[in-house]
Formats: C-alpha cells, structure tokens, sequence
C-alpha cells in the first residue's frame, strides 16, 4: 500500500519556442500526494478525460540510464534537450509525464493541454513511458510506477479507465508508428489502473473535493 507522503513542489522551469515546462521527480507516494494536494487544485478550465500512453523511443532506456553516469545529463537535462525538437515540429506543450525506472517526472504541466498526439491533445494526458518498447523490454517495477500514476491521474478526474479513454498512441488515426511498442495488451493496463485506484483511494469518491465528471 503507498501512502501519501507531502512534498514541495519546486519545478525547474524550462522554456524554448514558446513551450513551458514544470520539471520535478516524484516517488510515487509523492506523485499520489502532488496530484491529489497540488495539481487537482490547479485545474481549471481544462478537463481531460484520459490517459494515452506513449514510449519515448528516442531516447531509449538505455540511453537515458547511461547518459546519467557517463555523460553527466540527468532527467532534467534529457527532458530540456527533447525541447528543440518539439518546438520544431510547431508543437506548443509537451506530453505531461515522462516515466522511467525510478521516477515520474513532470513536463507539461498537468493542468495545462499538452502535445502529444494530434487526435487526443484536445481531452487526454500523455504519458511518455521511457524506453523503446518495439525492441527494449519494459520492467515490472516500471510498469507498476505507470500504473500508479495513471491510477493518481484517473483519481483527479473521478473516473475509472475505459477501452474508450485509456488510448495507446497508435490508436491516433494518423499515428504512423507502432507507440508505445510492445507493452502488453490494453485490457491489462485498465485492469490494473483500476485495481490501483481501488487500493489507493477506497471508496467511489476518488477525490473529496472533486466533483464526479
Ligand atoms: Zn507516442
């Protein structure tokens, strides 16, 4: 069972071509307590109805493991370096969270629309799961870091996934690649999301204080 431990919320903010981000790591006890104290009480006039999940692909898992060590480029300085790209593509936000062994980093934040899938952006969070899951293998203690943050993602908007609001990229009618790769079928992640959020926040009240969509 994760228990809710309070944290600070002090993102680095990061900005290029017109996108903001709010980058901050979170254990999952923080992220559950961030969502819950912070980012529900942002919310305003956006209102996303999901989750699609993405993999990073570029950079893959081993890449952003070993850039840490070797090269000194720590997750804030991956995520600042994704940023060109995006910005170059005309994108005006990034996808919300980026997930990778050890944490749930923050990007775009999570009140604000982001950029991540052309047909999805308008109502849908997007979560990037680091790695390249056409070739990488994704981890059980991985999976289950973005199985907690959907959960505390689901919670804030007091709703349970669905097949119809728990999206993979290549759901997008005009994805033209095979996101988030091989991570299993899609019955499984709402399954499991579900059952998160039952042991997370018992009760249909997901969220005191958040009226139910
Ligand atoms: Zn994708």
């Amino acid at each position: 069972m994760i228990k809710p431990v309070s944290v600070l919320y002090k993102p680095r903010k990061l900005s290029y071509g017109g996108i903001n981000l709010e980058v901050q790591g979170f254990t999952p006890a923080q992220f559950i307590y961030f969502t819950e104290e912070i980012a529900a009480k942002k919310m305003s006039a956006w209102r996303p109805r999901g989750v699609v999940l993405h993999c990073t692909a570029q950079p893959d898992l081993k890449t952003w493991d070993e850039d840490k060590p070797k090269r000194g480029i720590d997750e804030v300085q991956r995520i600042a370096n994704m940023m060109p790209r995006w910005a170059n593509a005309g994108f005006k936000a990034s996808p919300h969270l980026f997930i990778d062994r050890e944490e749930i980093w923050t990007a775009t934040p999570l009140w604000r629309k982001g950029t991540h899938a052309k047909s999805f952006n308008a109502t849908y969070w997007g979560i990037e799961i680091v790695g390249d899951f056409t070739r990488e293998t994704l981890s059980d203690g991985q999976r289950d870091l973005v199985v907690t943050a959907a959960a505390a993602l689901y919670a804030m908007i007091g709703h349970e996934p669905t097949p119809q609001n728990l999206k993979y990229h290549r759901e997008e009618p005009r994805a033209f690649k095979p996101c988030p790769g091989n991570i299993g079928p899609k019955e499984w992640w709402d399954k499991a999301i579900e059952q998160r959020m039952a042991e997370l926040f018992p009760g249909d009240d997901y969220r005191p204080g958040l009226t139910r969509a």
